[in-house]
């Protein structure tokens, strides 16, 4: 078999969100960048999440990257020549009680620790103005108004033409299932080519660990399949994206009237597959719960179910970083369900790191070896699945 060899300055394993924005932003560094994705660009997590740009507070690792990347959200149109969609509609957080208000201070009193995210706190009164319909027996929120949604689908596609237009190589259906290193230069192999380059960088989203695995580099990371539900078109129902501040729930109203729902429910990953199979009983219970929290939902018909394969890290913030054992190869993956509105920024600042050699602030909390032991993790990452029971059973 005659093998293809091609060179480039740069490798970029993953064609999510995560690896078309490193990649896009090494080519505007001026290097010579191919984009390797085993199936279709934002095929996977990137495509089909979503879409809510918001930062979680209880992840205050994640803070001050969140705050930055609410400002690259705002300036998005100018990196991509299309707005994918973005709307700062703010982001509710629904409180549901009286008892969850000291819950709700603490939350708003680490937000402002670790960053100038703004975040209001609503009375009842302030609540109903803001969004009229919720529930009655609502007693307040939260409500950032510098939050909003941005279509995922739309956002790739924004991506690809900007990548073709700055010369980067996009190869799909382009599995790396080999990598080797000669001298200084990574070889992976994807069927019959060779793609060589002295950088290397692993954005394969869920499956980050088994491309780490190919050179022997061991991480943890539990893949999770995450449900949406969308329902068809209504009258304006929403004018922000809402959620609740003590239990999981999204819900956004795209401009075409569609309610899409979503807050971190569980089905099951299939992995020999990669495909995924929804668990019933949670999608009814998240769908309750909308159409609690917004009671006008309960007219509005289900016209889609799905989901999507995520990759949790113990700690749930992402690894973002230089290799530990190996030069010139960086790991940028496991966002653990909130990496939609990290692409643009982390993609910026990853470049950045990898051009001038030199890991900017805003990325150091997030390196390989930031040292959570391995009991810590199979704790955190059962933690997951433990949320998702209790969550149902309340
Ligand atoms: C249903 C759902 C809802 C979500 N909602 C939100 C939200 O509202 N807001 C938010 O910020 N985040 C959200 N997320 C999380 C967010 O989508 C992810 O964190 C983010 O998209 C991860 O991007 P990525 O580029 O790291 O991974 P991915 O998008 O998974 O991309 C990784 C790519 O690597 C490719 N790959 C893997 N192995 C190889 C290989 N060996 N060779 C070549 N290619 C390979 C895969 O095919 C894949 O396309 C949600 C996720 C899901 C699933």
């Amino acid at each position: 078999m005659q093998v293809v060899r091609r060179s480039f300055d740069a490798i970029v394993i993953g064609g999510g969100i995560h690896g078309a924005s490193v990649a896009l932003y090494l080519a505007f560094h001026g290097l010579d960048v191919a984009l390797l994705e085993r199936d279709r660009l934002g095929g996977h997590a990137s495509g089909v999440n979503a879409g809510s740009i918001h930062h979680i507070p209880r992840i205050h690792l994640e803070l001050p990257l969140a705050e930055a990347a609410l400002s690259s959200w705002a300036r998005i149109e100018q990196l991509l020549e299309d707005d994918c969609g973005f709307r700062q509609v703010g982001y509710l957080k629904v409180i549901e009680s009286d008892d969850e208000m000291p819950d709700a201070e603490r939350s708003m009193a680490r937000a402002r620790r670790y960053s100038g995210i703004p975040e209001i706190l609503l009375d009842r009164q302030a609540l109903a103005d803001l969004q009229p319909g919720l529930d009655a027996t609502a007693v307040g929120g939260i409500f950032a108004p510098t939050c909003g949604y941005a279509s995922p689908a739309r956002t790739m596609r924004a991506l690809r033409r900007r990548l073709d237009g700055v010369g980067a190589v996009v190869l799909e259906t382009s599995e790396v299932r080999r990598i080797s290193r000669q001298h200084h230069t990574w070889i992976c192999e994807t069927g019959d080519k060779n793609w060589c380059a002295p950088i290397l960088v692993n954005c394969a989203g869920a499956w980050g660990v088994s491309v780490a695995g190919l050179v022997g580099e061991h991480v943890e990371l539990c893949p999770v399949a995450l449900m949406m539900t969308v329902c068809g078109r209504v009258k304006p129902l929403l004018n922000t994206v809402v959620g609740l501040h003590g239990r999981r729930l999204s819900m956004k109203q795209p401009q075409n009237g569609t309610i899409l729902i979503g807050g971190g429910y569980q089905g099951d990953v299939l992995p020999a597959t990669r495909d995924t199979r929804l668990n019933g009983d949670r999608l009814a219970y998240n769908l309750a719960l909308a159409r609690k929290t917004l009671p006008a939902l309960s007219s509005a018909a289900v016209v889609r179910m799905w989901a999507g394969i995520e990759g949790i890290t113990p700690d749930h913030a992402p690894y973002i970083g230089s290799s530990l054992i190996h030069e010139g190869l960086w790991h940028c993956f496991g966002f653990s369900t909130h990496g939609f509105y990290l692409g643009p920024i982390t993609g910026r600042l990853l470049a950045e790191a990898i051009v001038k050699q030199e890991v900017p602030e805003l990325l150091r909390p997030f390196a390989l070896d930031r040292g959570a032991s391995a009991a810590a993790s199979s704790r955190a990452v059962d933690g997951v699945v433990r949320e998702n029971q209790d969550e149902q059973a309340k």
